[in-house]
């Protein structure tokens, strides 16, 4: 008889973890529960469901209980739920909500996968009917029944993170007036401020009606969800409200049987096995290590749950890997842009008092010559010394998605700026330019290093120029008609070795253009010329998302 094992949760850790162990140990005897109705589910495309982008409902369903027994010789028990732990006996207690009864399970090795729960706080009418969560396929079956029903015209999201940006773009593509209500100063908490200021303008374009630095204290309304009262005082009509601030991992069961936890979830080494040998945890449940800072953290994403859900499979059948820790890549499509990240942002680096430099540039997907290219701006973070990558972030549309993956490699890899200069990546016009993205921001970065340019970053500008710099705007005249940073002197590169005698050499030197690219040629003529010269990282491309967002 083989080694017998019980898996917690059946969807991205454990379903990955149950086929990995089949597929690697035929004789083990593999069980899976899961409370809820469905198995491997695709929880990622759910906020698409309700939005009628994807409209067929089975394709949520990954696979089933019958396929993953026909297939995986797995017993999958649905609607049963393990309600305690004997971990001393090496037994678990279950659930089967079905025949309304309780039995107990023995096991070898126990599998945690019971990943997060959606955060819903305790405000005034939160248990209202049409106030949702979106966790599941019945949520989203929920959401989406209560739209065809009652045909609503507003919904206010609350919580500006990915399910809550997902679920905003796909309500409105469902018909509604959206409104999305964000505690914070900016969505999407992985990017730095600068960046996300893209995607306020963008959605705000998209009518999005955007509030941030705006609290939620009360969902008001007799039978239903009516009113969203804000801390400031401000009252949103809606018909519907959708909760996105966040999850939190499900650690009550490891908590009950004494596994221990970490400041973050489930606490485990780096084969994924908590402090009882003969229990392993992944997914959204598991506190993890940051690869760049070494910090406790935690990431609920699919990838790194389905990657842990297969380490544990190995280290059970006895073919020993280790889960390095997380970087935290993840991407997201918001209406017509791509926002995606990867490594650390500049106010965590800030914040563990690191050391580093950062670069924005604005490449194109492709060669602006073919057509449909699209412009993206790319930050990329770096340490001071050897130029060792920490992380970068990229707001765009097409071309996103290839160039974080590359950075992701690059971080993985512990790779530099000047190793990004070098790599060799696929190009012809529709793809990519002979200079990708990646390389192009490598060279920005590299000059950093290499001291042929200094940069200064928009935040700082003005107590700069308040303190006596000079601030030059190097683009054409007829492309400061749509307006220019506050207190700039127009003088376009192309004429400056002409006007020097307008530039005073007492005072430093901040100049930007409309992408960074014309200033830092000017840059370089000014500094060889003995002038103190600062080129404004991210030019007026991102000054103008940052003062018009
Ligand atoms: P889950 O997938 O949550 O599965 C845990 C399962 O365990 C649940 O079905 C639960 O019912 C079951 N369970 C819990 N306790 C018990 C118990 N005691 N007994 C029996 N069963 C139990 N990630 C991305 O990377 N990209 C995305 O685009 C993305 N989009 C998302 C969109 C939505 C709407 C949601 C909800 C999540 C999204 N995620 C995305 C996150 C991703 O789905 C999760 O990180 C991933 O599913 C976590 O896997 P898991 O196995 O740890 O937990």
């Amino acid at each position: 008889m083989g080694k017998k094992v019980l898996i917690i949760g059946g969807v991205a850790a454990g379903a990955s973890a149950a086929a990995r162990l089949r597929r690697m140990d035929e004789n083990a005897e593999i069980i899976m529960f899961e409370r809820g109705e469905y198995i491997s589910f695709a929880n990622c495309g759910l906020p698409y469901f309700v939005g009628g982008v994807i409209n067929k409902r089975n394709s949520l369903l990954v696979q089933t209980p019958r396929s993953m027994k026909n297939r995986f010789a797995i017993d999958v028990r649905i609607r049963q739920e393990v309600k305690r732990i004997l971990a001393a006996e090496n037994k678990v207690v279950v659930f089967d909500y079905v025949k309304n009864e309780e039995y107990q399970e023995s096991y070898d090795y126990l599998v945690l996968c019971p990943g997060s729960t959606p955060i819903m706080p305790d405000l005034p009418g939160i248990s209202l009917p049409n106030v949702f969560q979106v966790r599941n396929v019945p949520d989203s079956d929920i959401i989406k029944a209560y739209i065809e029903t009652h045909q609503p015209s507003d919904a206010v999201v609350i919580g500006g993170g990915f399910i809550g940006l997902e679920m905003a773009e796909m309500l409105q593509a469902a018909g509604l007036k959206v409104h999305l209500v964000e505690a914070g100063s900016q969505v999407m908490q992985p990017l730095d401020p600068e960046m996300a200021a893209f995607l306020h303008r963008h959605l705000r374009e998209k009518e999005v009606d955007l509030h941030l630095v705006s609290r939620v204290v009360a969902l008001e309304g007799e039978d239903l969800a009516q009113v969203v009262r804000l801390e400031n005082g401000q009252l949103i009509t809606t018909d519907l409200v959708v909760m996105g601030m966040g999850v939190r991992p499900e650690t009550d069961l490891a908590r009950e049987a004494g596994l221990e936890i970490g400041a973050k979830g489930i606490l485990v080494n780096e084969y994924l096995q908590t402090s009882d040998p003969h229990i392993y945890a992944a997914g959204d449940a598991i506190q993890v290590q940051d690869l760049i800072s070494g910090e406790a953290a935690w990431l609920p994403l699919a990838g790194p749950a389905n990657r842990q859900g297969w380490v544990v499979a190995n280290n059970i059948a006895g073919t020993p890997r280790k889960f390095r820790g997380t970087q935290g890549t993840s991407i997201v499509k918001v209406m017509d842009m791509v926002a995606a990240t990867t490594g650390q942002n500049a106010k965590n680096l800030t914040r563990l008092g690191v050391d580093f430099l950062s670069c924005h540039v604005h490449p194109f997907s492709h060669a602006t010559y073919y057509p449909g290219a699209r412009q993206m701006c790319i930050k990329l973070l770096f340490t001071p010394g050897e130029g060792r990558v920490l992380g970068a972030q990229i707001v765009g549309s097409e071309g996103v998605d290839k160039r974080i993956d590359v950075l992701a490699t690059a971080i993985r890899s512990g790779l530099s700026v000047f190793d990004l200069q070098e790599l060799e990546l696929a190009y012809a016009p529709p793809f990519s330019s002979a200079k990708d993205p990646v390389n192009m921001t490598a060279y920005v970065a590299g000059n950093i290093l290499d001291h042929q340019v200094e940069v200064v970053y928009w935040q700082d500008v003005p107590v700069k120029v308040q303190q006596g710099a000079f601030l030059i705007d190097a683009r054409t005249p007829s492309e400061t008609t749509s307006g220019m940073a506050e207190g700039a002197y127009n003088l376009p590169v192309d004429e400056i070795r002409n006007r020097l005698d307008e530039i005073p050499k007492d005072r430093e030197i901040l100049i930007y253009c409309q992408v960074g690219l014309r200033s830092y040629v000017a840059s370089r003529i000014l500094k060889q010329r003995g002038y103190r010269v600062k080129n404004i990282s991210g030019g007026y491309r991102l000054y103008d998302a940052l003062t018009h967002q």
